[in-house]
């Protein structure tokens, strides 16, 4: 299709399930005629901490560090880490960014939080004003696929985890959304810790099946109203 994807993948083993369906998402896309970038953060190293070394050279306020200030000021001036700028490059390249990771504590892991700090600066995915509808990434598309250690009934509405809707909503809404995304259904593969190989099989199935059709996805009703 000629389409641009870009994976952003957190983790340590290529062996892993979550590598598996890093893998699958690759081929599937490329054989659409995709062309497919991966930042494979661990393999990077990438660095997660948003610190002053992200900004080259003089801060705008040396009396005050302010992450985000010292960031927007830097990235006008073209004076951000070469690593974050490396990649806002393949996040402005792509037209659908896949977040492949394992649940961590009910979010993402931290390296990949970590990305999400360092690369979605204001100014470059966002502006005041220019967020969630308005924001700067509105023409693209975002999608999280994760892995759970807990069972699909543990994140059911009554199950001991609550409604998977409420751990997605800070990094579909206060992530993805926030930055103009347009965010489509999460791909979630429940209880990997205990799940038969049997099972296993037919989730990669039934993504590389979903990931056929992409292209024809709607995003999902991301906002406060409709969401819950
Ligand atoms: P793996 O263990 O790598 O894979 C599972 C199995 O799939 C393995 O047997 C592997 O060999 C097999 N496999 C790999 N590729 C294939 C293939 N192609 N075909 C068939 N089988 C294959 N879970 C929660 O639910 N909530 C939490 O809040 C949470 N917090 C966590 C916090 C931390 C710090 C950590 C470390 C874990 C946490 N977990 C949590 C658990 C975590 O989400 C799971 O362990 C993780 O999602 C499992 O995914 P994996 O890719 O690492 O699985
Ligand atoms: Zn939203």
């Amino acid at each position: 299709t000629g389409k641009k994807v870009l994976i952003v993948y957190a983790h340590q083993e290529p062996k892993s399930f979550n590598g598996s369906l890093k893998n699958l998402a690759d081929e599937v896309l490329s054989k659409q005629g995709c062309s497919v970038t991966i930042s494979d953060l661990y393999a990077m190293d990438f660095k997660p901490a948003a610190t002053r070394s992200d900004i080259i050279g003089e801060l705008y306020n040396p009396d005050h560090f302010n992450y985000r200030v010292e960031c927007f000021e830097a990235y006008k001036k073209g004076r951000l880490a070469k690593d974050v700028l490396e990649e806002q490059k393949k996040v402005l390249d792509a037209n659908l960014v896949i977040f492949q990771f394992p649940v961590y504590w009910f979010s993402m892991p931290a390296i990949m939080k970590g990305w999400i700090d360092r690369v979605f600066i204001q100014g470059f995915s966002y502006g005041i004003p220019g967020f969630y509808d308005e924001g700067f990434l509105k023409d693209k598309k975002a999608l999280l696929s994760l892995t759970t250690g807990g069972d699909e009934g543990m994140y059911l509405p009554t199950g001991a985890n609550g409604d998977i809707k409420y751990l997605l909503w800070s990094m579909q809404h206060g992530m993805m959304h926030f930055c103009g995304f347009q965010v489509l259904a999460p791909n979630v593969c429940y209880g990997m810790d205990n799940v038969t190989e049997e099972k296993r099989k037919e989730m990669l199935d039934a993504w590389a099946h979903r990931l056929q059709k992409i292209w024809e996805e709607k995003p999902i009703n991301c906002q406060p109203s409709g969401y819950f």
